[in-house]
């Protein structure tokens, strides 16, 4: 019997599931949440774990195979270990990994890494610790240094996040470098994107990533060929480190052209494009595990709307008003 993969009008496909679960977060980072979380009292709950067991085997039914549990901060949900299993266990998915910003992960390695999961990505966006306080207002810095050393001796894939500012971290480059010399560690540069909330942040500190990549090549880093089921980064390797470094640029030309992801809002919202200006409810279809073809009927009908790229060129950034809403 063919495999089923659910595919675009463009014929681009989806293996890859990025599943929000909660919306709150501990941190205030300067680009996504400034002034901390504000629990917004007229929004519904955020998923339970048997809606998320439905949504995830219902995408899995539909070629789904590789999920990220994100957020907000996915950490600071009690059943953050259950999530995790539940997702791995599901027949057809083949990698569970999270986004964190790393506060909790150094305890919760041992249950992450038993419940299956297989790799972490952790927001670091300065190694300064004075400097990292500065951009998320925490002084948990070394806190999240053990956490990732902790991953990497459990045998977690390690991938660390940093969000490209101007007079920020925009020449913080030879501490990671220095840093993964001999970690074998993917970091990676993330061009910071407009969000509804802080359109001035963005003006004043968004940097292109490209003379960073000239950099890299000039040095002789080398482009890492893409796997089917990896991010939107472009990897570089280079013989005399450990460690990789990945650029996500989003402004740049063709970045659409490959998208092989789907998000889900914590509140079982399908979000078509990071940059797009709705989002679509299946909550009513993850209610039980009998309602897979409602849920596949409803995503087949709602892929028809996916655009062939974001338009932030012209100036359209969608409805997103920061990232702890959808998870990045
Ligand atoms: N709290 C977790 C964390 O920080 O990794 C997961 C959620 S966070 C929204 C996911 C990713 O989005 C992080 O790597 C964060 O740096 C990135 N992010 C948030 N706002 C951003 C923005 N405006 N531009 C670029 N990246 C952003
Ligand atoms: Fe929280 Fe992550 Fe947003 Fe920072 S980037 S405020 S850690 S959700």
């Amino acid at each position: 019997m063919a495999e089923t993969i659910i595919a675009d009008e463009f014929g681009r496909s989806f293996r890859y599931l990025r599943i929000s679960v909660t919306d709150a977060c501990n941190f205030s980072c300067s680009y996504c949440l400034p002034n901390g979380y504000c629990k917004d009292p007229t929004a519904d709950s955020p998923m339970t774990h048997s809606e998320f067991k439905h949504l995830v085997a219902g995408f899995a039914a539909l070629g789904v195979r590789k999920i990220r549990i994100t957020g907000g901060e996915p950490t600071l949900r009690r059943d953050i270990v259950e999530l995790v299993q539940s997702a791995s266990e599901t027949p057809g998915i083949e990698q569970v990994v999270l986004s964190t910003n790393g506060y909790r992960l150094k305890g919760l390695v041992p249950a992450l890494r038993k419940a299956g999961l297989q790799g972490v990505n952790v927001s670091v966006d300065s190694l300064d610790p004075e400097l990292f306080q500065r951009i998320t207002k925490t002084s948990l810095l070394p806190q999240i240094l053990n956490g990732l050393e902790a991953s990497l001796d459990a045998g977690l894939r390690v991938k660390l996040n940093a969000v490209l500012m101007r007079d920020l971290n925009s020449e913080d480059l030879p501490r990671f470098l220095d840093y993964i010399r001999h970690r074998p560690i993917s970091v990676r540069f993330i061009e910071l994107m407009r969000t509804g909330d802080h359109p001035d942040f963005f003006e004043s500190h968004h940097v292109r990533a490209e003379a960073l990549e000239e950099w890299l090549v000039s040095q002789g880093w080398q482009l890492r060929e893409r796997g089917p089921l990896d991010g939107p980064a472009r990897e570089y390797e280079h013989a005399a480190y450990a460690g990789r470094i990945g650029v996500i640029a989003p402004y740049s030309k063709d970045f659409c052209g490959n998208c092989n992801r789907l998000r889900i809002s914590c509140r079982g919202e399908l979000k078509l494009c990071l940059f797009g200006d709705k989002q679509h409810s299946l909550r009513a279809f993850i209610q039980n595990e009998s309602q897979q073809s409602e849920l596949h009927a409803a995503v087949h009908y709602l892929l028809k709307g996916k655009k062939i790229s974001h338009f932030l060129q012209e100036g359209e950034y969608g409805n997103t008003r920061q990232f702890a809403s959808i998870g990045g």
